[in-house]
């Protein structure tokens, strides 16, 4: 079972974020989220006892749907705290409720090739992993976090310069940043990560790769992270960025730009050791993120908490389109068999994928199929895969077959 529990609090908001969150809740009203979130959990694991609650229910601040799935008959593989800011709750009681549903740790680390996850998840130890803000590392949270099981952080920290954290509206440093992976590591944690935002408005020449981004991107390196998360600016309307940009007081920069920061990031994080494993994620090889990988593949996950989704059953064919293009290559022929109830639209997707490799998007090889070709197409056994610069658009071709 993959497992996902969400913490929709933070300091403070960031222009740039449309994520689900609340500023400024009191310390008993997110004592109280806490509370809704193990009545929810106790549905899963009724045997566990509930601590007792000065809290009534349901709560009315954060509603929560009554019932979730039927009972997990797996243990939890992989289990993520995100947010929002996940450490500004007592998050003690959930590791109490949850720690006798961790799988016992058989191997000291994830080292299994990325092929193999899916079959080995069931053998490894649960990945427990908690997003981190910078500020709320202390040795006191790092000590908790270790004795409840946590074995993977993730920490934001979105760019190392000063001016464009002010900017963003994050509310650390780039030195607190440093600080907090230091305290990460000597605490132990051998399976820490960042995330950085590229593409941020600013200073370039000539749509070049900024200084400043070459400087974060050396910032990042000198920490040796075992994963790295570079997102592209999405400008997501309601936002303060969304807002300045409007008025004139912000440009954004060219979609080319944003996409050679993020070359430049795959290139810096290569030479650390980091491997691109999808669109956005840098891993060491074998320190790819689990959880990430279970949702992309299309595998069930139960998502707790205020603005959290759960997926069960079949995965939608998005998702498996989106994992072959990026992984194996896509046959139309194969999708339809997988989803037969898409196999009219195969002509369709055999021209639209021809156009983009006229684009130079797309690369098309002849492939054999698992499975019997359908022949409602005129190349029933082509499989279609990205180049480098279809990679950085891979949504964008995504969405037309889907
Ligand atoms: S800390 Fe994260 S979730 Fe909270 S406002 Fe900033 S980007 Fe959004």
């Amino acid at each position: 079972m993959n497992l996902y529990i969400h913490f929709p609090f933070c300091r403070s908001k960031c222009a740039y974020c449309a994520l689900h969150s609340y500023v400024g809740r009191s310390e008993k009203e997110r004592d109280q989220y806490v509370d809704g979130i193990l009545h929810q959990l106790h549905q899963l694991f009724p045997s566990t006892p509930l601590p007792s609650s000065p809290f009534p229910l349901p709560s009315s601040l954060f509603p929560l749907p009554s019932s979730l799935f039927p009972l997990p008959s797996s243990p939890i593989s992989t289990l993520y705290f995100g947010g929002g800011t996940p450490a500004l709750c007592n998050l003690q009681p959930l590791l109490d409720f949850l720690a006798p549903h961790l799988s016992p740790a058989l191997n000291p680390q994830p080292s299994s090739p990325n092929s193999q996850l899916k079959t080995l998840n069931s053998k490894l130890p649960t990945e427990f992993t908690v997003e981190l803000n910078p500020l709320d590392v202390s040795s006191e949270l790092l000590r908790q976090l270790k004795a409840g099981g946590v074995n993977r952080l993730s920490m934001g920290v979105q760019n190392f310069d000063e001016a464009i954290l002010r900017a963003m509206g994050r509310p650390h440093t780039a030195e607190q940043a440093q600080t907090a992976w230091r305290q990460i590591r000597e605490a132990g944690f051998d399976n820490a990560g960042i995330d950085l935002i590229c593409g941020w408005p600013g200073e370039r020449q000539n749509g070049a790769v900024s200084d400043s981004w070459k400087r974060t991107l050396d910032a990042a390196a000198e920490l040796a992270p075992d994963h790295c998360s570079v997102y592209t600016l999405i400008l997501e309307p309601k936002t303060r960025l969304a807002r300045d940009v409007a008025s004139g007081r912000v440009t954004l920069p060219s979609d080319d730009v944003a996409l050679a920061e993020l070359a430049a990031a795959e290139q810096a994080l290569a030479a650390i050791g980091l491997e691109r494993y999808e669109i956005s994620s840098f891993a060491k090889p074998g320190w790819e993120c689990r959880h990430n990988l279970a949702t992309w593949r299309g595998e069930d996950y139960i998502g707790i908490g205020d603005g959290a989704c759960s997926r069960e059953g079949n995965a939608e064919s998005r998702v498996i389109f989106r994992l072959r293009l990026l992984k194996e290559g896509f046959s139309p022929a194969q999708a339809a068999v997988d989803f037969p109830e898409l196999a009219p639209r195969v002509a369709e997707w055999c021209a639209t994928l021809d156009r983009f490799v006229a684009e130079g998007l797309l690369t098309s090889h002849p492939a054999p199929l698992k499975q019997s070709p359908v022949t409602r197409n005129s190349k029933p056994e082509t499989t279609y895969c990205l180049t480098p610069r279809g990679t950085e658009v891979c949504d964008t071709i995504l969405a037309e077959l889907v």
